[in-house]
C-alpha cells in the first residue's frame, strides 16, 4: 500500500496520515517532519533547509528527494507508506516516479484534501505540535487536556516557526505556485482522488478510507 495525501498547508495531511498509518501498519513519511529533526539536529540538510522553512517557501528539489530516496531504502518500507508532504512540485512527482519504476514499484493511491483558504489560516496560526511525537493540537479547536502537554507522550507542545500569520500566507502561495500542478500531474494519471477535508477528524478519515480501499 503505497499512498500521497496532497493538500495545502492546514489541510490536515499530517493527521490523516497518521490515521492511515495506524490503519495499514504502514510508516507515515513526512518530509516536514523530516526536515523538522534535521534541523533541531543541525545536520548540514537541517542548515541548509531552515531559512526557506522559516520563510515559508519551499526546500530545493535536490535536497527533498534525496532525503526521501534514502528514506524509501527503510526496512520498513517494503510493504508500502503514507507519504505526507510529499511530492510537492511537479519535479520531485517525476523523480519519485522514476525511484520506484527502478525498484519495480509505483504509487496505489493519491488523495488530496480539500479545504477553504480561511479555516486554514485559522487552523494553523491556533496549531501546536509536540517537540517529542509530532501529535498535533489546537488552541481552541482540539485543546490538550493540559495546557501545553502533549495527550499521547507528556511531551513539550509547541508553535512551529512557520506557523504565523505571515509565513503561512507564502506557504499558501507557494502551494497554489507549485504544488496545485502535482495535482494535474496525478489526475492525468489517473490516480487523483478527492476528499473534502472539512468536518471533524473521524469524518474525513471516513471519506478518506472508502476512496483507497
Ligand atoms: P505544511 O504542509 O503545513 O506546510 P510541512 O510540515 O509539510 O507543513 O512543511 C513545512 C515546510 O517544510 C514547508 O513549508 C517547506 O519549507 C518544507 N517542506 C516540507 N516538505 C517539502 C517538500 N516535499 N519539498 C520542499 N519543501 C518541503
Ligand atoms: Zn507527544
Amino acid at each position: 500500500m503505497r499512498l500521497i495525501l496532497l493538500g495545502p498547508p492546514g489541510s490536515g495531511k499530517g493527521t490523516q496520515a497518521g490515521l492511515l498509518r495506524d490503519k495499514f501498519s504502514i510508516p507515515q513519511i513526512s518530509t516536514g517532519d523530516l526536515l523538522r529533526s534535521a534541523v533541531s539536529e543541525k545536520t548540514a540538510l537541517g542548515m541548509k533547509a531552515k531559512e526557506f522553512m522559516d520563510q515559508g517557501h519551499l526546500v530545493p528539489d535536490a535536497l527533498v528527494v534525496d532525503m526521501i530516496r534514502e528514506r524509501l531504502q527503510g526496512e520498513d518500507c517494503k510493504e508500502g507508506y503514507v507519504l505526507d508532504g510529499f511530492p510537492r512540485t511537479l519535479i520531485q512527482a517525476e523523480k519519485l516516479d522514476e525511484m520506484l519504476a527502478s525498484m519495480g514499484e509505483k504509487i496505489d493511491e493519491v488523495v488530496e484534501l480539500e479545504v477553504d483558504q480561511d479555516d486554514i489560516l485559522i487552523r494553523l496560526t491556533g496549531r501546536r505540535t509536540c517537540r517529542s511525537c509530532n501529535a498535533m493540537f489546537h488552541v481552541t479547536l482540539k485543546p490538550p487536556k493540559v495546557e501545553g502537554v502533549c495527550d499521547c507522550c507528556g511531551g513539550e507542545l509547541y508553535q512551529r516557526d512557520d506557523d504565523n500569520e505571515k509565513t503561512v500566507l507564502n506557504r499558501l502561495v507557494e502551494y497554489e505556485k507549485k504544488t496545485a500542478p502535482v495535482k494535474d500531474y496525478y489526475r492525468g494519471q489517473g490516480s487523483l482522488k478527492t476528499a473534502g477535508g472539512s468536518g471533524s477528524m473521524d469524518e474525513i478519515f471516513e471519506r478518506i478510507c472508502t476512496l483507497v480501499s
